[in-house]
């Protein structure tokens, strides 16, 4: 006769999405003292959250994300996604955007939302498929066959979304991606991305340096201290995604941002590159 084993309790326990588990980078300079970027960070990271990093210029966001991303090894600690340690780039795991529009400019929204399949060797009618339905919930369905050129800046990150989106990643990793947007494109944009964001119930995380994206957009908003970058605070945001313009008039979103700014207020004290720079925008 065959028994049926119980399911011990922690056989059943979930494995969390993406762990960043006591991460620290230094890197070697040539002619000079070695240079930590990033100092013992640990992150937990569950399925479906909405991580904002925010920090100081030079802290050392850009190298923990490309650390995320397995294009880069830390010196110590290790990045696990579900349980398995990153060892290099994967992007149906973890993919990449960017802040430079890195479109190319001969193909168009449909291909270039596409490329990524293209080079994982998927058949031509299933990546048009998959971008298109990426496409479509970034809302650019009547741009397929346009090219960047054609594109506004805001509609060009758009597609930057759906391209990473196309693989279908677990965790999307955005690095100051609307960065290079005016204000009030970058705030439309917040608008419709987030919502297609928590549509699409990717795992995320954000850099930025804007103090409204960091709120507006988190689950959870990290806070870095200058370099070398360590974790100096963690908050949480309750209003559940995605959020409507009423969110930035409530409480919530008012008293965290004077948190933020007291946080991140340079100190007297500082060493030069690791005060926050004028990037950080205050509005
Ligand atoms: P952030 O994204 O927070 O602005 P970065 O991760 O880009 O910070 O950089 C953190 C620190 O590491 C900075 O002082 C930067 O000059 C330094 N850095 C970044 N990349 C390298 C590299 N490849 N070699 C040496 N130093 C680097
Ligand atoms: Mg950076």
């Amino acid at each position: 006769m065959i028994g049926i084993r119980p399911v011990l309790p922690w056989e059943t326990e979930t494995v969390p999405t993406l762990e960043i588990a006591n991460v620290s980078v230094v890197y070697d300079v040539d002619d000079g003292p070695a240079l930590t970027a990033v100092d013992d960070v640990s992150i937990t990271v569950d399925t479906d959250q909405f991580i904002t990093v925010i920090g100081p210029s030079g802290c050392g966001k850009s190298t923990l994300l490309h650390c995320m991303g397995g294009l880069f090894r830390p010196t110590a600690g290790e990045i696990r996604i579900d349980g398995k340690v990153m060892s290099g780039p994967d992007p149906t795991k973890a993919a990449f955007v960017f802040q430079e529009y890195s479109l190319l400019p001969w193909k168009t929204v449909l291909d270039n939302a596409a490329i990524g399949l293209q080079f994982a060797h998927v058949s031509r009618s299933e990546r048009t498929a998959r971008a298109d339905e990426a496409l479509s919930r970034v809302g650019l369905s009547d741009f397929m066959n346009s090219y960047p050129y054609q594109l506004s800046g805001g509609m060009q990150q758009r597609v930057a979304v759906a391209r990473a989106l196309t693989m279908d990643p677990e965790i999307l990793l955005m690095d100051e991606p609307f960065g290079a947007l005016d204000e009030q494109t970058r705030r439309a944009l917040g608008f419709e991305m987030t919502a297609a964001l928590t549509e699409s119930r990717k795992t995320v995380i954000m850099v930025t340096h804007s103090l409204d994206e960091a709120i507006f957009w988190g689950d959870r908003v990290i806070v870095m201290s200058g370099r070398p970058g360590h974790i100096l605070q963690e908050f949480q945001i309750k209003t559940p995604r995605p959020r409507s313009v009423d969110f930035l008039a409530t409480d919530e979103f008012v008293e965290l941002r004077s948190k933020l700014l007291a946080l991140l207020a340079p100190t007297p004290s500082a060493e030069p590159e690791s005060a926050p720079d004028s990037t950080i925008q205050v509005r």
